[in-house]
């Protein structure tokens, strides 16, 4: 069975009939070279690097592990020939300025390879992918110097990024971080404290790593007012921007995890390390977000490729594992019994896995082209309504991704029975590696809790209403098409609910604010849910609408969105009845009672 096959028909179906990112990058200045045919050649010959090379280190990585001897840490074996590969190949670049040494190529083209890396080797793509968000940082909030002397590596892929926030007693609530940076005569600072668990904090793919560091400097506020981001390189540039002096950031040891054991997750211990500040003192956590964004859609690329391999193991499993009979009599009389893809509670499993996999490709790839609006239109209104959108769905895109992503893992190994729990089929390394998606990056609820309380509410309802109003032309666009009725006429009655039962928990809150805490998740998975339904009649319409209708993918995508509206979009009603049921019945514990 193969590792993994880069899914290129259901890409193209996708990018090009669903979302047109042919006239996308057309509408767009600076894309003028992002032609189809380009866009093809570079991802066909990423996909064969993700089969051919990272896709058979995926199981090697979780065997070997990182090693960790005298401070030194080292990658399984094969990872760093695979980096190489990568840089050689000129990967790292696609989507970064020319100015820099960068192909120029808009941020969605880097998503579509990313999606492969992920879904063929999670823990090694977190390497690349987290240099990612620190050139993002950088090209956004970096002095031009900074850029010169970082940015160029990065892009160049010799040197690799990470992102430093957590601490041993603060990950979510980071205003209680301790980190200090003292100003230095020089203009550097002396960064002094711990971080933990960082991801790709310290290896052997690249000759230097610049880490990204928040620390309070002296007389900062308390809390998040007080925090600064600066960059701290594992070895200060020499004066030839070369590699020169080791500076005192060391990987103080890295953890035994559940899973993407091929990503080192490090301690890292600066003991007054020179940093250089990047952006306004006691910014921080603003120029963070820029970083921080760009990993949660990353992160929710996870959900996806989790959701995508599952799929493909299970699918290809359940077509050759014989056991028991068709209740309605044998479908492969000529064996001993029938594959067990005949098997309805099989199919639900797959089914299942299929519609949040091809959904979660959808709502991605979406984002992704309201990431290039944003960042390259010339039209104000046009970059605001994506920003707003993008605000909105990236809570919902990381969290709902990667919740689903996990039951669709769960799900693959269910497929495979007692032989899914036994490691050789890689289902059960699948789960181990998805479930910490939902945990990194802000957790579900810290997300439910953006999207609830900061998004919403606090918008007074306008960015839901951005969205709705999306949904609402879609779905006005298509109300005489009888052939779409099954779809658009339940996504128009859930678009109104939607705005029903924010303005309940809005109501409810203004009586009682935890009520918005109540909420929160199960109002993130209700939107995610909402999300994939608009985005499952556009698909089906697409399928309809094709000149290749008749064909068997068209038509299994209308099958599969009738699939979704049927199974697993009632779910709502369910969350629904949660989210009004209010807060009471959680706070009415005291805590002794728990
Ligand atoms: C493998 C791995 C890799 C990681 N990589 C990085 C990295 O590269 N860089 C980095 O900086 N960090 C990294 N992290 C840290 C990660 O981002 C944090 O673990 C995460 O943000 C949660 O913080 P915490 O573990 O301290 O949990 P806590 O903040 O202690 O939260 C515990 C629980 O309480 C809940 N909770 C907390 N506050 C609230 C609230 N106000 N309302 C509702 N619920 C709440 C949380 O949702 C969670 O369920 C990594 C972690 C792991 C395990």
């Amino acid at each position: 069975m193969a590792d993994y096959k880069a899914p290129l028909k259901d890409l193209e179906f996708v990018l090009y009939d669903m979302l047109d990112y042919e006239q996308h990058y057309a509408s767009l200045p600076g894309c003028e070279e992002a032609n189809r045919e380009l866009i093809t050649a570079i991802v066909e010959e990423a996909a064969k690097f993700c089969e051919n090379v990272l896709a058979p280190l995926n199981a090697v990585g979780d065997e070997h592990g990182c090693d960790w001897q005298d401070g030194v840490v080292t990658t399984p074996p094969g990872f760093k020939e695979a980096y190489q590969q990568f840089v050689e190949g000129g990967w790292p670049s696609i989507n970064h300025s020319v100015d820099y040494g960068g192909q120029g190529l808009p941020e969605s083209v880097g998503t579509i390879i990313s999606e492969m890396t992920g879904a063929a080797n999670w823990a090694w793509s977190m390497y690349p992918g987290l240099s990612h968000g620190a050139m993002n940082t950088l090209a956004q909030h970096g002095t031009d110097e900074q850029k010169s002397v970082y940015l160029t590596k990065l892009v160049e892929g010799s040197w690799t990024g990470t992102m430093c926030l957590t601490e041993a007693h603060c990950g979510t609530d980071l205003g209680m971080l301790k980190t200090r940076a003292e100003p230095q005569d020089d203009g550097s600072y002396r960064i002094q404290g711990s971080k933990i668990f960082i991801s790709a904090g310290d290896h052997d793919l690249a000759e230097n790593i610049v880490h990204i560091v928040l620390a309070r400097l002296p007389d900062a506020p308390e809390g998040t007012k007080g925090i600064s981001l600066f960059i701290v390189p594992k070895y200060l540039p020499a004066e030839d921007g070369s590699v020169g002096e080791r500076n005192a950031v060391t990987c103080g040891s890295i953890e035994h995890k559940m899973g993407i054991h091929g990503n080192a997750t490090c301690v890292l211990n600066f003991d007054d390390a020179t940093g250089y500040l990047i952006g306004p003192p006691n910014r921080g956590l603003h120029c963070m977000f820029t970083f921080m964004n760009t990993a949660r859609l990353g992160t929710a690329l996870q959900g996806l490729a989790h959701a995508e391999v599952g799929y493909q193991k299970s699918l290809s499993y359940a077509k050759e594992r014989l056991q028991m009979r068709a209740l309605s009599g044998p479908k492969n009389p000529s064996g001993p019994a029938d594959p067990i893809i005949v098997h309805p509670d099989v199919r639900r499993m797959l089914l299942t896995q299929k519609a949040f996999a091809e959904g979660g490709r959808m709502l991605i790839h979406y984002c992704s082209q309201l990431v290039d609006i944003e960042q390259l239109s010339d039209d104000a209104g046009r970059k605001t309504e994506a920003a707003d959108l993008l605000a909105f769905l990236t809570p919902i895109a990381k969290a709902f991704l990667t919740e689903t992503g996990f039951e669709a893992a769960n799900h693959a190994l269910q497929c495979f029975g007692g032989h899914g729990y036994i490691r050789e089929w890689g289902v059960e390394q699948n789960v181990r590696d998805a479930r910490i998606a939902m945990l990194y990056e802000g957790t579900t609820g810290i997300q439910a809790l953006d999207l609830l309380g900061r998004k919403v509410l606090m918008s007074q309802g306008e960015l839901l209403k951005r969205f709705t109003k999306v949904v609402h032309k879609f779905c006005k666009a298509n109300e005489d098409n009888e052939q779409l009725a099954e779809f658009v006429q339940p996504l128009a009655k859930l678009n109104n609910q939607w705005g029903e039962i924010t303005m309940h928990i809005g109501l409810s809150a203004m009586e009682n604010q935890e009520e918005v805490g109540a909420a929160a998740v199960d109002y993130l998975m209700y939107s995610g849910y909402a999300v994939y339904a608009y985005l499952w009649a556009r698909a089906a319409k697409t399928a309809m609408e094709h000149e290749a209708a008749e064909g068997a993918f068209y038509r299994a995508k209308v099958k599969t969105a009738r699939f979704y509206f049927k199974r697993l979009l009632p779910r709502t009603e369910s969350l629904v009845v949660a989210m009004k049921s209010g807060a009471g019945n959680l706070l009415d514990f005291e805590d002794s009672e728990f």
